[in-house]
């Protein structure tokens, strides 16, 4: 019982973001849907790091709807508790700053996020840095792509001593795209 609890969150948390960002694609030259990514982190998290915490893994499937979708924290809250909105909002942007702004408080605030959040970065950093080797945005150049990589490297490095699986991942995915990149 307590076992199918588990998975229908997981797949009502799935819905919701499918939901969500029904009308959004990555910027790959294929467009590939948005969802693949959030199911690529979550995924991540279970396989590579051995996760199964559900509220991390809810996070992970959540983690861009404050951010990219019109969801607020209490959508979020009245579907999923205060847990999942917390662990969402730790790893959501401030859209009101310049990009440039809120690159740099990723990589001050990586540090300072709780456990699970630490954890769903990761898996995000993994997921885009694999993104940015094998099927990049259409318009970004490869010294672009080269500073994207080492960006994520820097916020990676406030999140280590959390999940080890999932740190040598990173750095096997990372290092897999500077030698496809260096070309
Ligand atoms: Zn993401």
């Amino acid at each position: 019982m307590e076992e199918l609890n588990t998975i229908a969150t997981l797949l009502k948390a799935l819905h919701f973001a499918a939901n969500k960002h029904r009308d959004q694609r990555r910027k790959d030259i294929e467009a590939s849907p948005y969802i693949n990514h959030p199911i690529e982190v979550a995924e991540v998290l279970a396989r590579v790091g051995g996760v199964t915490d559900l509220v991390t893994l809810q996070g992970a499937v959540l983690h861009d709807t404050l951010e990219d979708t019109k969801t607020t924290p209490e959508e979020l809250e009245a579907a999923f508790g205060p847990e999942v909105r917390r662990v969402v909002e730790e790893v959501t942007d401030d859209k009101r700053l310049p990009k440039a702004e809120r690159k740099r408080l990723q990589i001050e605030h990586a540090p300072h996020l709780s456990a699970r959040a630490k954890q769903i970065k990761l898996a995000d950093k993994i997921s885009n840095v694999r993104g940015v080797t094998q099927a990049p945005p259409a318009d970004w150049p490869l010294e672009r792509r080269q500073e994207y990589l080492n960006w994520t490297e820097q916020v990676v490095a406030g999140c280590r001593g959390c999940n080890a699986a999932l740190e040598d991942f990173y750095d096997r995915v990372l290092a897999e795209g500077r030698r496809v990149l260096q070309r």
